[in-house]
Parts: C-alpha cells; structure tokens; sequence
C-alpha cells in the first residue's frame, strides 16, 4: 500500500440524521485526536487538559487516543509525544519538516489535513488559543467538516461528540452535534477543563508521515520573532491567586487597591470588560466569555457584579470572595465568601491583614 496521503476528501457520503445509524463512510472514523500546540519548545499546557478530555471521550467510545505533532526536525517533539502518552495518548502523529519550524497557516493545514485523510479520527480537539483558531478554521474548512469553537463542556452521546457552548452573548448555553461529517471539530479555550494527572508508567506508539510541502509552496513567510511585551508579565490562565477590579471600583486610581492586595498575595491582577474598555487596565487582563477563562486557588472580586459573561470565565475557581455594596448582586449567589461592603475600604484593610499574617509566617519560617 502507498504511504501517500489520500486525496482531500469528498464529504464522507451519505448523511446520518439525528437518530439513524451513521453510514459506513462515518463508521471509518475512528478515535479521538488532540493537535498538541507547542513554540519556542514548551507545549501550551492547554493541550494537556485537553488530553484529559480526550481520554474521557475515547473511553466511552471505546477508541484510543493520539496526540498530532507537528514541528522542525529539530525540535523536541519525541520528548512532548512522552509527555503526550503521560497525559493519556495511545499514540503519536508526526510530521517533521524545516517548513513546520514556527507556526504557519498553510503548511501546518496541509500536514493535518493529510493526516486526517489518511488516518480518519472521529474526533479532533484544539486549543482555543491564537493558534488553534487559526489552524481548526482552515482545517475544518478544507475537510468540509463542522467545527464548535469556544466549548466549555464536551460529552458523547450515542456515538457523536456533543460540543456545549454560550451563545446569544453569554445568555444561553447550546450543544452542537456534527452528525453528518467527520472527524467532528471543536476548540477549547486554556483552563476550562481540568488538568489531567500523569501516569509517567504510561507509554505508546508513534507513526511518521512526511509533509511533501517545499518553502518556496508557501506564501507566508517567516522573518522574525518579535516576542509580546506582556508574554511573561500577565499569566492569568494559570494564575493560583486573582485580584481582580470591576467598575465598582468607581475610577482608574482606586485600581491602585487591587494591585496592592495582588501584590502581598504574589497574585494577578483582572478585570471585568468595562474596566478593560475604560482602559483602567489592559485587554490581557480581561476575565470573561470575551476574555481569559481562569481556574485559580483564589479569586478575590471587588466591585464585580457577576454578570453571566464574567462568570463563565471564572466560577471554576475553587475560592471566590466578593466584595460589593449591594448585597443583592448576583455575584453572591456563586461566590464562596462575601463581604458586603465599600471595596475602598474593605480592600485596605484586607491587604494589611495579609500582610501583617504573612509578615509573621515568614518570621517563624526564618
Ligand atoms: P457593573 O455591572 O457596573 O457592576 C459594578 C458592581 O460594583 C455592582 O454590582 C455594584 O453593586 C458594585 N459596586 C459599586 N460600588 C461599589 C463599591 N464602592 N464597592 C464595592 N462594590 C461596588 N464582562 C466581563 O467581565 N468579561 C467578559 O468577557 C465579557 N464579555 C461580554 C461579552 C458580551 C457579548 C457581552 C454582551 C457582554 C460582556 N461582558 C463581559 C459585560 C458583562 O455583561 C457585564 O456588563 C460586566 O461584566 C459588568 O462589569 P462590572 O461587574 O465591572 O460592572
């Protein structure tokens, strides 16, 4: 048999309507994929959540679960494919080539676009980040296959993935079934599912698969890497303790607050929307539906109404405090402790405490 990639695919013939048997095209589709998104040799931990994901699925469907790798021939990618087989894959996809070094939209389309036609997952996860965006649209667009962005639940049910996700600006949930095309796509943003445990006793198989694309095939080329400013500064996916301001904090200087009990904590700082367009801090810092999805030990949320589309990107926090004057305000009903009260008051206070307990801690310590 060749090695050769099949052609780009024909819609996988004949339609499975929501309650029939899926047609033997569908049937070929087997197994659940996560594309692992890695730059400047470290994986973006989403890829690792949603390996855990992965595992979930690939267990109800009773299928096995592999990991796609794409990258330069000189980067580490047998040693991400060991982490891959800790977080749970049976196995690895591998395209190595020098055009694959750094990402770009078209090569990287071409190599998993192969890959899919030639070895047909029925499921296929990506980040949600710039990248996975990017590269799911292009691929679900060449496969002509359905893809759900944004997911914050994914489940089985009968033998197709049921993407939930909000809609109609954050009021609604809906779930999103692709029955009649395959491999069903879908992304998930960084933090909205959990980080799987390694099991470094786990191990599996790698398959190799040329990309057969030259430099000069592609149009965009690569010139320099121009780091973002912020990229080190502001972590607040993965943040373990969040401060974050709402427009309760009534002007940009009182933001001065939450940066001084962020500060004692070694915490980030966030913000509601408003905040962000006021300009009282910057986009990065944004937690929401149109912003980050966090899971931090701690969230501390002064002058936060908890509006839906704040709440979505961070009630999987396992600590929330609310400090807010209205005693009827919707974030109470989520958060685990709440002080009614003036955030202006109430955060310097808060931050003395800390600090003079910390102070102390680190005396004994000493
Ligand atoms: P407000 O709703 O104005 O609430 C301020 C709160 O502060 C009130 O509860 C008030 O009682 C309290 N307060 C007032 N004075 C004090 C005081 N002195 N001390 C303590 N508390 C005080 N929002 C996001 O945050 N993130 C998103 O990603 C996001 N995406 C959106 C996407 C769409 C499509 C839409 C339509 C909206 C989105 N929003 C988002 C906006 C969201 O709907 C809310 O408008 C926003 O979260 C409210 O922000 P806030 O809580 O800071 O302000």
């Amino acid at each position: 048999m060749s090695d050769a990639p099949k052609p780009a695919p024909a819609r996988p013939a004949g339609r499975a309507g929501r309650n029939t048997e899926l047609s033997e095209a569908l049937k070929a589709y087997k197994g659940v994929w996560v594309f692992i998104e890695h730059d400047r040799g470290h994986v973006n931990p989403v890829s690792w959540e949603l390996m855990g994901e992965a595992r979930k699925l690939a267990d109800k469907l009773q299928v096995d679960v592999a990991g796609v790798l794409m990258g330069g021939p000189d980067e580490p990618l047998d040693a991400f494919a060991k982490d891959a087989y800790a977080f749970g894959a049976d196995r690895c996809y591998f395209v190595r080539d020098p055009v694959l070094k750094g990402y770009r939209n078209e090569p990287f389309t071409k190599g998993l676009t192969d890959l899919v036609n030639k070895h047909q997952p029925e499921i296929m996860l990506l980040g949600a980040t710039t990248m996975g965006r990017d590269l799911a649209g292009s691929v679900a667009t060449t496969l002509g296959t359905g893809l759900t962005a944004d997911c914050t639940e994914l489940n089985i049910d009968g033998r197709a993935l049921a993407a939930t996700r909000p809609t109609f600006g954050g009021s609604l949930l809906c779930t999103i079934m692709t029955l009649a095309y395959r491999p069903q796509m879908a992304t998930i943003r960084p933090r909205v599912m959990q980080m799987p445990r390694r099991d470094d006793s786990r191990s599996g198989d790698g398959v190799e698969m040329p990309l057969g694309m030259i430099e000069t095939d592609i149009v965009t080329k690569l010139l320099e890497f121009i780091p973002d400013a912020n990229r080190n500064t502001v972590n607040l996916a993965y943040a373990d303790v969040i401060v974050t301001g709402g427009k309760g904090m009534k002007q940009p200087d009182n933001f001065k607050l939450i940066w001084d009990l962020a500060r004692v904590l070694g915490a980030e700082v966030g913000g509601t929307r408003p905040v962000v367009q006021a300009g009282w801090i910057e986009a990065d810092r944004q937690v929401g539906q149109t912003g980050k999805t966090v899971r931090p030990k701690l969230y501390i949320a002064a002058g936060v109404s908890g509006a839906i589309q704040h709440r979505v990107g961070m009630e999987s926090s396992d600590v929330i405090v609310a400090i807010n004057t209205d005693p009827n305000a919707p974030i109470f009903e989520f958060a685990h402790y709440g002080i009614v009260g003036n955030a202006m008051q109430v955060l310097p206070v808060l931050t003395e405490t800390f600090r003079s307990y910390l102070d102390k801690r680190i005396r004994k310590v000493a």
